[in-house]
């Protein structure tokens, strides 16, 4: 009870910094762009591809009851624990936003209502975890061992300390898929790229929960290394690093994904052909983010042959495991990957993807289909 009640007066306390008084009855509006939250017409044509939506079924779990309950915030509903369920569930697929005839994008409105909810002190226990672990241990695992632990003695002794080139590896395959990290860096060091000397996580879990502030701080030292190595080109396996690399790091910073360096090298590759038919899942960071389609595609094409999902490209369904929603409603994340796992096509050895926290949700997910990185195929085909 005692902690119940320093909680509620910090709040409040957090509530008049940023002009929320409830105290006096003053409701200043969140910081959200009020334009873009306004360019909502209510129409709902988002309501029948929101993948949340389709697993939970309530109102206020589409994007259209997400965007009237941050209406109702700006106009000064009090914020409150009673809009986590609807808010912090969003996978920020953005499905919605590739359909919007009014052209709003939801889960940029998604993400700013959160950061206007952290700052508010209104979190979920599972945001808070995900930001103590970042902060605290500089991966989204709260994991103490060294994050290259998947790298010999020798081969770290050996990493150059300058280069154009630096692979950015991410908490996942680091710390989950360190064989899947092994076995990209075996590609890319051929090609002269290094390592950051103490890589931290991105900040893509910080910044799809609204810990604008606490992701500035990992993203400051990360940067002060990338300028210490001297590269000017950034490689990463992950999606969710991908977005947040290319989109909230400085644009002087050259971004590639991991499917694109194969597809512009494929020729020094020296693939094999393998007798396989895989299916490929667009990762909504990849794809509907920003429209990386074909280069896993030709990398596909050159090893084996591929057959398409159900759902592709724009319209690819979301695996429920971005935006906060596999660490904070794990149930309705393993739901979506259920659905998503409902468009892989018939006759194929494997479902190839090029983000570690799809390959996790797919995997956790069951079915009979092996969800597997572009660089496990790649791998393959070089052996
Ligand atoms: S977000 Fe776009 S599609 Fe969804 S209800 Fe609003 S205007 Fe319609
Ligand atoms: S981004 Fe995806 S999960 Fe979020 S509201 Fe839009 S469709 Fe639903």
């Amino acid at each position: 009870m005692k902690n119940e009640g320093k909680k509620e007066t910090e709040q409040a306390k957090r509530l008049d910094e940023i002009g929320i008084s409830q105290e006096k009855g003053e409701k200043q509006p969140f910081e959200v762009d009020r334009r873009s939250v306004y360019r909502c017409v209510q129409c709902g044509t988002c309501r029948s591809v929101c993948p949340v939506f389709d697993v939970v079924g309530w109102e206020s779990a589409n994007t259209r009851g997400r965007m009237l309950i941050i209406k109702s915030l700006l106009e000064g509903m009090p914020p409150s624990k009673d809009v986590l369920p609807s808010l912090a569930s969003c996978t920020t697929c953005g499905i919605c936003a590739s359909r919007c005839p009014a052209g709003a994008n939801p889960p940029e409105v998604v993400e700013a209502a959160r950061t206007q909810l952290v700052k508010c002190g209104i979190t979920t226990d599972a945001q808070e975890n995900l930001k103590s672990s970042i902060m605290t241990y500089g991966n989204s695992f709260g994991e103490t061992t060294d994050r290259k632990q998947w790298l010999s003695e020798t081969e770290r002794s050996k990493l150059p300390e300058k280069s154009d080139y630096v692979y950015f590896v991410g908490c996942l395959d680091s710390y989950r898929y360190p064989e899947s990290a092994k076995k990209a860096f075996g590609i890319l060091r051929r090609f002269g790229v290094t390592l950051l000397p103490d890589e931290q996580c991105c900040a893509s879990p910080l910044l799809r929960t609204g810990f604008k502030e606490e992701a500035e701080k990992v993203m400051k030292r990360n940067l002060e290394q990338i300028r210490k190595v001297e590269a000017h080109t950034i490689i990463t396996s992950c999606a969710g690093c991908y977005t947040t690399l290319k989109s909230n790091y400085p644009e002087e910073i050259r971004v590639v994904s991991l499917p694109e360096f194969l597809a512009e090298h494929l020729e020094e590759l020296s693939l094999k052909k393998l007798d396989l038919t895989v299916t490929y899942h667009d990762p909504c960071h990849l794809g509907r983010h920003n429209k990386i389609y074909d280069a896993p595609r030709r990398v596909i094409q050159a090893i084996c042959t591929l057959k398409e999902m159900k759902n592709i490209k724009e319209n690819a369904r979301c695996c429920g495991g971005g935006g906060g929603v596999r660490r904070g409603y794990p149930d309705i994340s393993l739901e979506l990957a259920r659905n998503r796992l409902k468009d892989v096509p018939e006759g194929v050895d494997y479902i190839v993807t090029s983000c570690p926290l799809c390959v996790r949700n797919l995997r956790d997910a069951g079915g009979d289909i092996e969800a597997i990185d572009i660089v496990e195929l790649v791998a393959m085909a070089m052996e």
